[in-house]
């Protein structure tokens, strides 16, 4: 097999060399514990220090207000599960939509069985949160807005700072799951009145095993893991200091080449996205033309199943993701493409592909000419695609 063409991205991301040989002393030579008082441990404290500074300056926010977690699930778990405790006497009604990541959603599900009431907001055909709907669900008893930043199937990129003030104006505490935003988007908490943000490392190339939550201060919110005075007595636990310091190292890195790598990636995902439209008979794209992450395509192509195609781009060396059966475990497809209305049998047909930094023009012709072959291909062997196009005769 020759080269590896990886175009999963949001699924997780290669840790670039320069964060990895930021994180390798704190293995080896500074490896004391943040909480020490000698001189290798107030060196990890130091670090620590320096990376949650660096952190909350590419959100406009303090220092005080990040808190490192395990990850993305881990603060979204924590964003709701602890504002419906700490917030119950207020009400038991937290608002979220149809199309958020399965670490909110099934958290909302563990709520809901524990006599707190959730609604899901719906999302228009280009899966854009209904706005009107949005406000209409706000009640005294509201307690929590969580909506993600931007979709991590889909791309399509939420009206933040619209929810921010509807939140605002209804004093209800917002959340959003930023995981796929941070570091693809300028974010400022400010401006978007944000309550609560999650991040996580390992979507833009800093280690896996490491996130942050946002949490404005003011905001009240119980401890998430109970044990020593670790991130302000919030998230006991021994710091992941290597994992802090390439998550510092690799925010400072996704911010500084924000603008131009972002502006190569939608010129490419522009190219992938017309090539494929304009090559491939009976395909659309999902998520909204524009308004979507500047390393995202995810199209459904009609007759065809999304795994069997990602079998065979795999024996091109080719990486990319499905949104249906197999790879969540349930033959269900994806609850994303459900919501935009897609029926069963196209969303069954789809493939997401998520580009990098380093991803080349080369790479989009490759793989375009791969789909295509494919997609032909299994077509050509399916028994619904021999019949429409006799229909067509
Ligand atoms: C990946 C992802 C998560 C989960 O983050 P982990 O760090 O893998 O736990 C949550 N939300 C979104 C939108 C994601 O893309």
């Amino acid at each position: 097999m020759g080269k590896l063409i990886y175009l999963d991205n949001a699924a997780t991301t290669k840790t670039s060399e320069s964060v990895l040989q930021a994180m390798l002393p704190y293995f080896t030579e500074c490896y004391g514990n943040a909480s020490s008082i000698y001189s290798i441990g107030t060196k990890s404290k130091e670090a620590i220090t320096k990376s949650r500074e660096t952190i909350a300056a590419t959100l406009g926010a303090k220092p005080e207000e990040i808190y490192f977690t395990a990850g993305g699930s881990e603060s979204d778990n924590w964003a709701l599960k602890a504002t419906a405790e700490a917030y119950e006497s207020k009400g038991k009604h937290i608002i979220t939509s149809k199309i958020e990541h399965h670490a909110i959603l099934h958290t909302c599900e563990y709520l809901e069985k524990r006599g707190y009431e959730v609604t899901y907001i719906d999302v228009d055909e280009n899966g854009t949160v209904k706005l009107d709907q949005l406000e209409k669900a706000i009640r005294p008893d509201t307690i929590l807005i969580s909506i993600m930043y931007a979709n991590n199937e889909i791309g399509t990129i939420q009206p933040i700072k619209e929810i921010g003030e509807i939140a605002k104006k209804h004093g209800v505490l917002f959340h959003t799951d930023a995981v796929q935003a941070y570091g693809q988007l300028p974010i400022n908490v400010d401006e978007c009145h944000i309550d609560m943000l999650s991040s996580s490392g390992h979507k833009l190339n800093g280690p896996k095993g490491i996130g942050f939550l946002y949490i404005r201060k003011g905001v009240k919110i119980r401890s998430f893991i109970h044990g020593g005075a670790q991130e302000r007595k919030r998230r006991a636990g021994t710091e992941n200091v290597p994992g802090i310091v390439g998550y510092g190292k690799a925010a400072q890195e996704a911010v500084d080449s924000m603008k131009e790598r972002t502006a190569k990636e939608a010129e490419l995902r522009d190219y992938l996205i017309d090539r494929v439209l304009a090559e491939i008979p009976y395909t659309r794209l999902n998520g909204h033309r524009t308004n979507r992450l500047p390393n995202n395509a995810n199209f459904s192509f009609q007759f065809i199943e999304g795994e069997s195609l990602l079998i065979m781009l795999d024996m091109e060396g080719i990486c990319g993701s499905s949104g249906s059966a197999c790879t969540s475990g349930s033959l269900d497809p994806s609850h994303v493409l459900m919501a935009i209305g897609l029926p069963h049998e196209i969303a069954h047909g789809s493939l997401r592909l998520t580009l990098g930094a380093d991803t080349t023009k080369e790479d989009i012709d490759f793989v375009v000419e791969k789909v295509k072959g494919i997609v032909a291909k299994l077509r050509s062997m399916s028994p619904l695609y021999e019949d429409f196009v006799k229909k067509q005769k």
